[in-house]
């Protein structure tokens, strides 16, 4: 009875705290600018099936990506016997399901045992990859300190929670009321001699260790990198659907650069009113509450795999632009706006912003807007939103534009053309190349 209510205490604790955690962060991700992401659900709906249930895009860096299939699979598979776990927590029973299932219980938890080999294998080559062999991407500056102890952690904490859940059989595996199943039978070898008091003093710590130790990782993946195992679902739901490389068109230039453009229109004629809501409260983006709310949840979903900064060309030639570190800033921003507000400050009351504070123009001035880095996200993140709209930011209020940029923006205005030549000319010469 002590045991079910420590138990208990335990659950409702674990449980509750991490859903208080996940409500603040959807309270920050709602602080960004609202924006309709509900159209064509059918498509958002296979998105999400294919790329992150089906972990689709996974597979374009084989081995990477089948090692990650394999701890995915373990995670959320395995998942399914703790729910057997906590019943037997709450309850005080023991493999409560296993008469309910006869022979089948046996097949499955077989078949769990052998996905936990597999999570450990890949565990320790993705350790391997960071620590011994150190793959570049993995060593980048944005990577150092937290970063990159906290991917080490994640690798660390799935061990201990696999160990342990095979540690569990094992010791069944050599009581006699027991045996084993399809990879603790054969690996009950390694506590054989052990007394049936130590066997069962081993199963009730693996036990409490396994539970406890899922219900602790449970609270530290908000905090972590490996939150991404929630956020990649919704996340993949409310992806672009628009085709790559279309860039949103501000509404309220749209309207300005069409009127301008109308023969029809009146010169004269004084501007007409906005309507309510019409004129935006700014250009582009200067701090996360200017930026859209799937942006922010982009920074949440990030995994800090660093694909998109592995084929960025500005990265690539030792530009100071890294896709991924502007997902990192931008999440370290908003937990900072969010834990402002939980102490009962005012929004902006710190004086800094994401522009300036967190990610510098010389970032955002290197990026090509080429695409590679929303191509090659394996969770549908889109960093060039984020650097568009600080740019427009940049260009449009601040004018912290270059030089450079000044004079083809007004070149642009004065001859449709980003040269000093009028386009008319330019389509001209080009006409005349013909003949
Ligand atoms: S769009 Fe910008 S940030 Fe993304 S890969 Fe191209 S240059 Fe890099
Ligand atoms: S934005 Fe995507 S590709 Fe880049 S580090 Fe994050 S998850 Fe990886």
């Amino acid at each position: 009875m002590i045991a079910q209510l420590v138990f208990l205490i335990l659950f409702v604790a674990g449980v509750g705290l991490f859903a208080r955690k996940i409500s603040s962060i959807a309270r920050n991700i709602r602080l960004g600018r609202s924006e309709d992401r509900t159209d064509q659900p059918a498509r958002r709906w296979n998105q999400m099936i294919r790329v992150a249930l089906g972990q689709g895009k996974m597979l374009s860096r084989p081995v990477a990506g089948f090692f990650h299939v394999l701890i995915y699979l373990g995670f959320i598979l395995i998942n399914l016997e703790v729910l057997e776990i906590v019943l037997d927590g709450l309850l005080g029973t023991h493999r409560l399901f296993k008469p309910m299932l006869g022979s089948f219980y046996a097949v499955i938890i077989g078949f769990f045992e052998l996905l936990a080999v597999g999570v450990l294998l890949a565990c320790v080559v993705f350790l391997w990859r960071r620590n011994v062999q150190r793959l570049e991407r993995f060593h980048k500056p944005e990577l150092s300190g937290w970063p990159f102890l906290d991917a080490n952690l994640i690798l660390i904490i799935e061990v201990v929670l696999m160990g342990a859940f095979l540690m569990m059989n094992i010791a069944e595996a050599n009581m006699p009321e027991h045996g084993g199943y399809l990879i603790s039978k054969p690996l009950g070898f390694l506590l054989e001699g052990v007394s049936e008091g130590g066997l069962h003093t081993i199963e009730r710590v693996a036990w409490w260790g396994h539970i406890v130790g899922i219900l602790a990782f449970l609270n530290y993946l908000p905090y972590s990198k490996h939150f991404h195992i929630l956020m990649a679902f919704p996340n993949t739901w409310y992806a672009d659907t628009v085709p790559s490389g279309q860039i949103p068109v501000m509404e309220s230039v749209r309207k300005e650069v069409s009127l301008m453009l109308d023969p029809n229109a009146d010169p004269f004629a004084s501007p007409a009113e906005p309507t309510h809501g019409e004129q935006p409260s700014r250009f582009g983006a200067r701090d996360v509450t200017d930026l859209s709310w799937k942006s922010l949840m982009d920074a949440y979903s990030c995994t800090e795999c660093g694909r998109c900064s592995s084929v960025c060309p500005a990265n690539m030639t030792g530009k100071k632009l890294s896709p991924r570190s502007i997902m990192m800033k931008t999440r370290d921003r908003l937990e900072d706006v969010g834990r402002a507000l939980d102490e009962g400050k005012e929004l902006g009351s710190d004086g800094k912003f994401l522009l300036g504070d967190y990610i510098t123009a010389e970032e955002l001035q290197a990026c090509t807007t080429c695409q590679a880095c929303v191509d090659a996200c394996p969770v549908l993140i889109n960093p060039l939103s984020i650097i568009t709209e600080l740019r427009r930011y940049q260009s449009m209020e601040a004018g912290l534009q270059p030089n450079e940029w000044k004079s083809m923006y007004t070149n642009i205005e004065n001859n449709g053309a980003p040269w000093q030549f009028p386009a008319a000319d330019r389509l001209g010469w080009a006409e005349s190349s013909k003949n």
